[in-house]
């Protein structure tokens, strides 16, 4: 059977609506009707905007009628995480806290979209406050893997995944603070970006780590991630740690970055805990890039036992300060019980927030506190520094790293309860954020019961365009990106 036509690529997307074979409006309505059949499944939204999104479209009709077409994402359906802002729009980062909040501005992400023409149609879901693996942390319900509907899409960023894999958008957005976007990626069976620190602006996104927060892109192919990423990459003076780098034609530069590449296989990422199906495919793929003359070296990151301790020190002490500001004063929800202005804190924050942001919120909130400031949050910091220099050093043999993204598929909903477990779901991902570089997980196979995995590109700072052209190497020579979930 055909693909229904939100299944297919914005590269191919954008060859029909450039030859008015179909129009935005079309396009958009075959968006809704497919979400429509598989929603009540899947649950990858929090909320839709469907009159805002027919309207988008027929403005997108009539640019293009007028010969005034924006480029490749000019009347392609976008869904955004629930933790990045668009006016007029819910903006809940699935939380009760923010249940019922409407955001009253765009992010510079959400506003680049708009400027590109895109139609921005949908709310995703995700773990509350981007903490989690899983999409379990949801304050709405879980989020599930269209590939099984009984397990997990992977989390923070669950619902832009599903959404993806399910055809009920073209692209979405995600943010990456540990995995978030590429964990999710490789359980959904697509591709997703984490980039560099400071390419992509933050302003609008509701910070979690503002150290480690980075938006990007999902998307069903390497070039598409590519064409996301160069409408919302660049300086924006509203983020203050965003980079004067100059942002390429990402996807001109796919076609004239040819390798072969030099790629290093980090030792310390084929360990203890890794599924056997995950490590064969992983093995796979470093055997066809090896067949496509690419140099293959085994490097070592020697610092990568101390990712997951030091990443929950520092991200838990970011959180605690990032969230301080929900106190039922300015932002969300606010306690009916209250008798005076401690007591409201106490109490909005209690009904606000779930189980696993308290957890966050405390914890952060200790290794910050006096007299352990220096033993837990200074000595994570310094170590952070050793982590980044591993990956420094490892480029100086390799241009890309290789590894898996997750070391498990999808699991059972309900699954892993313990948070420890989850927290190892991340073991592969959170140096990257540490270290602030960018990463690229790409389908590279199926378990034997089906299951979508994932194989992950490490680049070096502000190379996605090498980092994308290495990624779509591997693309090209696999079917991957072609097999959908049996939904139907
Ligand atoms: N799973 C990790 C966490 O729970 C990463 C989350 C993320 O990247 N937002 O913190």
């Amino acid at each position: 059977m055909a693909d229904p036509i939100s299944l297919k690529s914005i590269a191919e997307l954008g060859a029909l609506l450039e030859a008015k074979a179909i129009s935005a409006v079309e396009l958009a309505q075959a968006v809704i009707a497919r979400t429509q059949a598989v929603e009540g499944r899947v649950h990858a939204f929090n909320s839709r905007d469907e009159s805002g999104a027919l309207a988008a479209a027929a403005a997108s009709d009539a640019r293009r009628a007028a010969g005034q077409a924006r480029g490749p994402l000019d009347g392609i359906p976008v869904g955004l995480k629930d933790v990045i802002a668009a006016a007029g729009q819910p903006l809940t980062a699935s939380s009760r806290m923010l249940a019922n909040f409407v955001s009253p501005y765009d992010a510079t992400v959400t506003a680049r979209l708009k400027e590109a023409g895109a139609v921005l149609w949908g709310r995703l879901n995700c773990d509350e406050f981007a903490m989690g693996s899983s999409t379990e942390n949801s304050a709405f319900g879980p989020t599930a893997n269209p590939w099984d509907l009984a397990r997990v899409p992977g989390g923070s960023s669950g619902g832009s995944a599903a959404a993806l894999a399910a055809g009920e958008a073209c692209a979405t957005l995600g943010s990456d603070t540990g995995g978030s976007i590429r964990q999710p990626a490789a359980l959904c069976g697509v591709v997703g970006l984490k980039p560099t620190y400071g390419l992509v602006s933050r302003y609008g996104l509701i910070a979690f780590a503002s150290s480690l927060d980075q938006i990007g892109p999902f998307a069903r192919t390497v070039e598409d991630a590519a064409t996301v990423l160069g409408a919302i990459a660049g300086h924006d003076p509203l983020d203050s740690t965003s980079f004067h780098a100059e942002v390429p034609d990402y996807r001109a530069e796919l076609k004239r970055r040819t390798g072969p590449w030099r790629l290093g296989i980090p030792k310390e990422y084929f360990g203890e805990g890794l599924d056997p199906a995950v490590g064969a495919a992983v093995e796979q793929a470093i055997a066809y890039y090896r067949a496509q003359g690419c140099e293959i070296k085994p490097v070592s990151l020697p610092h990568t036992p101390y990712c997951l301790d030091t990443y929950y020190i520092i991200a838990t002490a970011e959180a605690s300060s990032n969230l301080a500001r929900f106190d039922g004063v300015r932002y969300g929800h606010r306690s009916k019980f209250a008798t005076d202005a401690v007591d409201l804190y106490f109490k909005s924050r209690a009904e606000g927030f779930g189980a696993e942001v308290k957890r966050r919120i405390i914890l952060g909130t200790y290794v910050l506190s006096s007299g352990y400031y220096d033993a837990y949050y200074l000595r994570a910091q310094k170590v952070r520094t050793l982590i980044r220099q591993d990956f420094l050093n490892a480029y100086r043999e390799v241009d890309a790293l290789l590894t898996p993204t997750s070391p498990v598929p999808a699991f059972k909903l309900g699954e892993k309860s313990d948070p420890l477990a989850l927290y190892l779901c991340d073991i592969y991902t959170i140096g990257v954020n540490l270290a602030g570089l960018p990463a690229v997980s790409v389908p590279c196979g199926f378990t034997p019961g089906g299951l979508p995995i994932g194989l992950q590109l490490i680049g070096q700072p502000f190379q996605e365009a090498n980092l994308l052209a290495i990624a779509q190497a591997y693309e090209r020579g696999h079917d991957w990106v072609l097999r959908r979930p049996a939904l139907d």
